[in-house]
């Protein structure tokens, strides 16, 4: 346990159970709304309801696609709990205080590091920006 020492065995047993209960909640819905999903394809027979559950088909892939993606974000930080890398930051390899990690269990940034990311997203939004307008008044000028 000599990287977890910022973490007690009862704060481990926590974080770990709550990804453990968000990825049965996930699998569990997922089986459910096959179920539904099959029910109301074999429901639908008239061509209006067509592009309807084409819709719907595909609003549903995305929806998926990010419960699987958030699942295997929960694997790879329950994985970690083996190596014992959880809870340690991927960037500068700081500690994740446990109200961070409690918050959102698959943080792999401390909070510093997540910040500074975020300013960096920011400042190109914001030189992606100033070069649109730029970019007007260039326009405007012609
Ligand atoms: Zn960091």
């Amino acid at each position: 346990m000599k990287r977890f020492n910022h973490l007690t065995i009862k704060q481990l047993k926590e974080l770990k159970e709550k990804m453990l209960a968000e990825k049965e909640r996930i699998l569990n819905a997922h089986s459910v709304k096959d179920e539904q999903f099959l029910i109301a394809k074999e429901d639908q027979s008239d061509d209006v309801d067509l592009a309807n559950s084409d819709y719907e088909n595909s609003h549903m892939l995305r929806l998926r696609n990010r419960e699987i993606f958030y699942v295997k974000k929960l694997d790879s930080a329950l994985a970690k709990f083996d190596t014992e890398e959880y809870g340690i930051c991927e960037d500068c390899g700081a500690e994740i205080k446990f109200p961070r990690l409690i918050a959102r269990p698959t943080a792999e940034l401390c909070i510093n590091c997540k910040e500074e990311s975020e300013m960096d997203e920011m400042r190109s939004l914001q030189g992606r920006k100033s070069k649109s307008y730029s970019q007007a008044v260039d326009f405007s000028a012609k």
